[in-house]
């Protein structure tokens, strides 16, 4: 049973903001915390003046800092979280910037969940001999709902109501494909598929969708839905000379985690 209720803290000590999900607080950076880059900028307007005036406010901002270097804010420690008493192993979620939780576990639950996180657990490797593991490039929240369900932390588990958007469950697949753990989540993925599979099943799904819905149904073994997307995909995209790419009104996607041949060159 899980003991405490966990949140994702902001990592600045001046900000008391907690979030149920990492995505969710990956938001919040990027609102609250995070000068926002040209880059940045672009991808959510393409107004050319406003565009212009931010580029503008960075270029002031930056003047006004130099002239006045204030000290960059204070960051929280790591988050510790446990997940089982007799921890021998630590998994360390999330990446500096964004914020980072210890996770105490158990090395023999993770060498039963994934071949790959077994092999790092027990083979030559730093991560054997130092009993610690960062994984900072993968999904949060996605890798502790993993180990939550592997050391039978079963409150910690997200009912169809709580399970979130296709992105929420596309994550969940790329995670589940790298480190070869789909049968963990195997018992739930059905329902938290629910209504978004319906859909995906019932009327022409939004491209950018389908792609999501073809990785999780690859993942999560899903044949009737691959194949619906597959088809879809093969009706409306062109093929990009780079294997597992396809354009949309050329603007190139990549397939993440359905198998190299689902989209041919
Ligand atoms: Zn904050």
């Amino acid at each position: 049973m899980a003991k405490e209720v966990f949140y994702w803290q902001c990592p600045f000590m001046t900000c008391e903001s907690k979030f149920d999900a990492a995505a969710s607080r990956l938001t919040h950076l990027e609102d609250n915390h995070w000068v926002k880059t040209p880059a940045r900028i672009m991808a959510h307007t393409n107004d050319e003046f406003i565009q212009a005036m931010n580029e503008l406010r960075l270029q002031m901002a930056k003047i006004d800092k130099a002239i006045r270097p204030t000290p960059p804010p204070l960051r929280r420690p790591k988050q510790q979280l446990s997940l089982y008493d007799d921890g021998d192993y630590t998994v360390v979620l999330g990446n500096e910037e964004e914020g980072q939780v210890e996770v105490s576990v158990s090395s023999q639950a993770l060498s039963m969940c994934s071949p790959v996180w077994k092999k790092m657990v027990t083979g030559n490797f730093r991560e054997a001999i130092e009993k610690k593991m960062s994984l900072p490039d993968d999904d949060g929240d996605s890798i502790l709902l993993i180990l939550a369900i592997a050391h039978m932390q079963f409150l910690r588990i997200p009912t169809y109501s709580t399970a979130r958007s296709e992105a929420w469950l596309h994550s969940l697949a790329v995670v589940c494909h790298k480190y070869n753990c789909e049968m963990v989540v195997t018992p739930w993925v059905r329902q938290w598929m629910g209504r978004g599979r319906n859909l995906a099943m019932s009327k022409a799904s939004q491209i950018l969708t389908a792609m999501e819905w073809l990785d999780i149904s690859w993942t999560f073994g899903d044949v009737e839905l691959f194949q619906k997307m597959a088809r879809l995909l093969m009706e409306e995209g062109v093929h990009s000379k780079t294997p597992n790419v396809l354009l949309f009104h050329s603007e190139p996607v990549e397939l993440q985690a359905a198998p190299p041949s689902a989209i041919g060159t």
